[in-house]
């Protein structure tokens, strides 16, 4: 889980070139067309960042016929997850053990979405179980809560090979499954854990350090972002900053 750009590479999924493009773009990110290409191609129209490609259901051979109609917005915890478990919709499901739904209280005030599985979630299907896990458990008891007592959720739901960063083609695949999931849990409040899930979520490239300290929005919800408990493992020096970040979740939730 390096902090380099995520690669925008990847295939399997369905989304367009003007859905990658929007994406791009409202990431910040330049993008460039021959000129000739400009007037033929569709309008790109700069999309909300939460309506673009949510997952069309492509499903295992063996899915049911209910689950591969469904429309994401309309299931239920367990109709989301089964979805989730047959997902097909990128190549990292060649390489899963299993995928790796959330865990956690579905009546939860605090949202927290990590980046993706690593070894440890792939074998056991739980978020957060390794030293990272270890540590994110650490700094919930600070505040008083543990694992039952919150939701926590990956932007991914399964595990990038090598813990490679996620490919922006395998996050918009996923987000609607993360979207299903914030809809169906409407949290008081969403704590994005490292540098994927707070770009992903608040649609910027701006680093952690710059985005840590304020009260963001997603979709109306208060948002607060800290650093990824693995970073915090690399780097212990920053954890007084996310002992803030976590003072700051705190006094949210009591509001
Ligand atoms: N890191 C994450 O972001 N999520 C996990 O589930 C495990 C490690």
């Amino acid at each position: 889980m390096s902090d380099s750009p995520s690669n925008t590479s990847g295939q399997g999924c369905s989304l367009s070139e003007s859905q990658r493009l929007a994406y791009l773009r409202a990431m910040g990110i330049q993008t460039w067309a021959l000129k000739s290409e400009v007037n033929t191609a569709p309008e790109i129209v700069p999309q909300p960042h939460h309506a673009v490609a949510a997952p069309v259901n492509k499903l295992a051979p063996n899915a049911t016929p209910t689950a591969a109609k469904s429309d994401l917005s309309t299931l239920d915890w367990a109709a989301l997850q089964t979805v989730v478990s047959q997902c097909l919709q990128c190549e990292l499901h060649a390489t899963r053990t299993q995928t790796v739904f959330g865990v956690g209280s579905q009546s939860a005030e605090l949202l927290i979405v990590g980046e993706a599985p690593g070894a440890d979630e792939d074998r056991d299907g739980e978020p957060f179980l390794g030293r990272a896990g270890k540590l994110l458990d650490a700094m919930l008891h600070a505040i008083q809560l543990n694992r039952q007592q919150v939701y926590i959720a990956n932007v991914l739901k399964c595990r990038p090979p090598q813990n490679r960063d996620p490919h922006i083609s395998e996050i918009i695949c996923c987000d609607g499954y993360l979207q299903r999931q914030i809809a169906l849990l409407q949290p008081k409040l969403i704590l994005a854990a490292g540098r994927i899930a707070a770009q992903h979520l608040l649609l910027t490239q701006k680093a952690v350090g710059s985005l840590r300290g304020q009260v963001h929005r997603y979709n109306g919800i208060p948002l607060i972002v800290t650093y990824h408990p693995a970073y915090l493992l690399r780097m212990p020096a920053d954890k007084g900053k996310a002992w803030q970040d976590l003072l700051q979740v705190k006094q949210l939730l009591l509001q």
